[in-house]
């Protein structure tokens, strides 16, 4: 263990921003105290048990360009190789759309090559993808003002904008696209499709979130001197003079610095007695969320699909992916449904009945599931639309920061999307703040 720095930090919230806070400010020698109110870690990124199965709260995929995520993997200790399966990209929608990358080319070529090549599209509605692309990458990626995608879009061909626009945004914003900001959809695809080859690889987890993410990070910091306290919900922070308290049902404890990561949502209780906390109370109050659902089926285990994700359009489900291809949980699907949408005003039966029968029809081999379980995530993340005024994270309290998927980053250019990558990128920052605030 190296030498410990002078500094008491808490940190509230046991997500992947509040870890890869821990994480980072353990590796520069900073003991910690996180605090997670519920029984286990990892926050909207989290394994679940369901009778015998471990299952995650949702079918979760990473990208090569989350660098982020990948140096707090690697920091943990974790083998990425075994961890993950790394597949170029690729987008297969049924029989009506399919586009890789091309193998032979460098960035940005493979993807450009992918879309003058791609299945399903007439050659006008291919080179209208090319055409936005290469106009997009002469600007770098970069607006003079944020606006709807939708917007941006105006002037695609329709069939273009539903096989690949449409879908690329559920799945990275989590946000329809007549509201989903195009500048934070182009900072993905500018670091995704831009830079080196394998940022625009798909990363499929092939371990459940919690074995992947959080139990590795909550490893490190406690090998670290740190603590990690599950059960353990703050009520409260406190400040008096330039001290700052955190309040349990248990104890109250002074800290120098305070990182609140948890979901903005239960920012406002946790800050309501901090004066000058109201600006960003404000803004986390201001968000607004979309839900992801996750359908899983079970088949008998013979039944397998012929790769480990597959689209599905103009149906409930969006994404389709094999678990016994990726986790060896053979003939169990996890079907995803991102975003709002005529799913929510059904039953979790009849949503899963229509998925199951839906899928049928495209897959016969994919009948007459054993089971079924339906995890709906109703705030899965903040809506990410257009010119969206995020929290800061330094507030206007000395010592007190926050760190989540939605907290900004400080540039629009940068400002990430509700994913790992965003949250892992906010808690290494907030823990690069107070190290040099040292
Ligand atoms: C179904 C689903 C699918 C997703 N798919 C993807 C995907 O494919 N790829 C991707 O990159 N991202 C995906 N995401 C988004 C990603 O999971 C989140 O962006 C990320 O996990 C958010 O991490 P966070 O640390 O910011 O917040 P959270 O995970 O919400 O962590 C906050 C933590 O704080 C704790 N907490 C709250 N209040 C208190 C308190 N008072 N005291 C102590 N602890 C407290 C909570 O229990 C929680 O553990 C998905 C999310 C969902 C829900």
């Amino acid at each position: 263990m190296g030498t410990q720095l002078a500094a008491d930090v808490a940190i509230i919230g046991g997500g992947c921003a509040g870890l890869a806070a821990g994480v980072a400010l353990s590796k520069a020698g900073i003991r910690v105290n996180l605090f997670e109110s519920s029984h286990q870690l990892g926050g909207r990124a989290r394994a679940i048990q369901w009778q015998s199965q471990t299952l995650d709260n949702g079918q979760h995929i990473l990208l090569g360009a989350y660098s982020a995520t990948l140096q707090l993997l690697e920091t943990s200790g974790v083998n990425l190789d075994h961890a993950l399966l790394r597949l170029p990209l690729e987008l297969v929608m049924q029989d009506e759309f399919s586009l890789y990358a091309s193998p032979h080319l460098p960035a940005p070529l493979h993807i450009l090559a992918g879309l003058l090549q791609a299945q399903g599209l007439s050659f006008p509605e291919r080179l209208a993808a090319v055409k936005l692309m290469v106009r997009l990458r002469l600007r770098n990626f970069a607006l003079e003002q944020d606006m709807p995608l939708q917007v941006l879009l105006a002037g695609q061909p329709q069939r273009l904008i539903s096989m690949l626009w449409e879908p690329l945004c559920l799945a990275a914003l989590n946000t329809p696209l007549a509201t989903a900001s195009a500048q934070v959809f182009l900072n993905v695809l500018r670091d995704s499709f831009a830079r080196a080859k394998s940022d625009s690889d798909m990363l499929l987890p092939r371990q459940d979130l919690s074995v992947l993410l959080a139990d590795p990070a909550a490893n490190y910091i406690q090998a670290r001197g740190g603590n990690v306290s599950l059960n353990t919900a703050v009520e409260r922070i406190s400040q008096a003079g330039d001290k700052l308290y955190i309040h349990t049902q248990a104890t109250s404890q002074q800290y120098s610095h305070i990182i609140v990561a948890t979901s903005p949502f239960r920012v406002a209780p946790l800050l309501a007695e901090v004066p000058d906390a109201a600006d960003s109370i404000e803004r986390c109050h201001s968000l607004q969320y979309q839900p992801i659902y996750t359908v899983y089926l079970q088949y008998p285990t013979s039944t397998r699909l012929d790769r480990p994700m597959k689209g599905l359009s103009n149906r409930l489900g969006q994404w389709i992916f094999d678990r016994g291809l990726l986790y060896g949980q053979h003939g169990l699907m996890a079907v995803v449904i991102s975003a709002e949408g005529r799913h929510q005003g059904l039953t979790q039966e009849q949503l899963a009945t229509g998925v199951a029968q839906e899928i049928e029809q495209l897959y016969p081999q994919l009948q007459n599931p054993l089971w079924h379980k339906v995890i709906a995530e109703k705030r899965a993340t903040f809506a990410c639309t257009a010119k969206l005024q995020r929290p800061e994270q330094l507030t206007a309290i000395r010592g007190l920061l926050l760190a989540g998927d939605y907290v900004s980053s400080g540039s629009t250019l940068q400002d990430y999307p509700a994913t790992i990558e965003g949250a892992v990128r906010s808690g290494f920052s907030a823990a690069e703040n107070i190290i040099n605030s040292l």
